[in-house]
């Protein structure tokens, strides 16, 4: 439930609401607004609606309001406004829309330095890079591990490019929160709740991958997993589902988009890359996330596409890359962005 308070409300009646919400078993999370704070109660209410009545009586509550969807912290109900997530001198969910760049696995250092520089030039706004691969097959390059998240900073120091890494196992959180400035989790990890909890725990802005069978509603509960642990930092992205389409890796779910500005305060990305596993279709489908209004890219972009040790298939040339910035400017304009 919502519990808004009246404007003018004192501490301690605020206090005295948290306490009560506690004291009936919700964890409450506050949003102090300019004119009123609102607090979001969140906690099993089937079956109890005195507690609405406990609290709308309380001095200083003006009203109390039921939540009707499932996903609670993650709705507009709860918060109406964008969130906006602030990443080293890079805004997410604001006007202007960040473009994730870089190579899906880190192989060298001259490998992620040379794709750094080059997504840097082009204007990219942060750096992606898998140090730790989840890939189908256990045989199958799984990832330079520390030796990558190293030279991610490395690249970082070069570049001043904030780094977005994938973290696969709770185990490597540590590790990963020292090096990345946004926790990818990836499609394979997304309701691995488990893995959610953990990087809930941290305040470090997390990069949440869409299922490749999970449904909007479902999406919806792997970001209210981290969001309920306090981690408020939560970008959504689509990156394709599976279909009974094989003409592309996965089917890129256009209309994912609007249905999520529309449930979500949520900033929401697109990874076109993976979206449909073909560099031929990467710029159209970045354009067309721009045009539905996506928050961000995520764009897979390596300088030999051909040895790549994973999704060589799916990256960008670097000159491409810079092709898709040009482009997507005029269409970020035509609907009141900028990028
Ligand atoms: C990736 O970003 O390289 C990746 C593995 O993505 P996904 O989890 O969406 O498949
Ligand atoms: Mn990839």
């Amino acid at each position: 439930m919502i519990v808004v308070m009246k404007s003018g409300a004192s501490k301690e009646q605020i206090q005295k609401a948290v306490d009560t919400l506690d004291e009936l078993g919700y964890k409450a999370h506050l949003i102090e607004g300019v004119l009123r704070t609102v607090i979001g109660a969140v906690g099993d209410e089937r079956g109890k609606p005195q507690d609405a009545e406990t609290l709308s009586v309380l001095e200083g509550v003006e009203k109390v309001m039921p939540i009707l969807q499932p996903y609670k912290l993650a709705s507009r109900e709860f918060r109406t406004e964008p969130t906006e997530i602030k990443v080293r001198n890079a805004v997410v969910g604001n006007n202007k829309l960040p473009v994730i760049a870089g190579p899906c696995s880190v192989e060298s250092e001259e490998q992620i330095l040379e794709i750094a520089t080059a997504v840097k030039e082009a204007g990219a706004t942060m750096l992606r890079g898998g140090a730790y691969k989840p890939r189908t097959s256990p045989y199958a390059f799984q990832g330079l591990g520390i030796e990558g998240l190293k030279l991610l900073a490395k690249a970082r120091e070069i570049t001043g490019l904030p780094i977005v890494t994938e973290i696969l196992d709770p185990h490597d959180l540590d590790a990963v929160v020292e090096y990345a400035d946004v926790l990818q989790i990836g499609a394979r990890n997304s309701q691995n709740y488990a893995l959610l909890k953990q990087v809930g725990k941290s305040k470090k802005p997390v990069l949440l991958k869409r299922g490749m069978s999970t449904t909007i509603m479902e999406f919806l509960m792997c970001a209210e997993y981290i969001l309920s642990e306090g981690n408020e930092n939560v970008i959504l992205c689509e990156r394709g589902i599976r279909t009974f389409e094989t003409a592309t890796r996965n089917t890129f779910d256009l209309n994912a988009i609007p249905v999520l500005k529309e449930k979500t305060h949520l900033p929401i990305f697109a990874d076109p890359s993976h979206g449909t596993g073909y560099w031929q279709y990467v710029i159209p489908m970045a354009l067309a996330a721009i045009a539905a209004g996506a928050d961000g890219l995520i764009i897979e972009v390596h300088n030999n596409p051909a040895v790549a040790i994973s999704d060589g298939g799916q990256s960008l040339k670097p000159k491409k890359f810079a092709t898709l910035m040009e482009k997507a400017a005029p269409v970020a304009r035509a609907v009141g962005r900028d990028i």
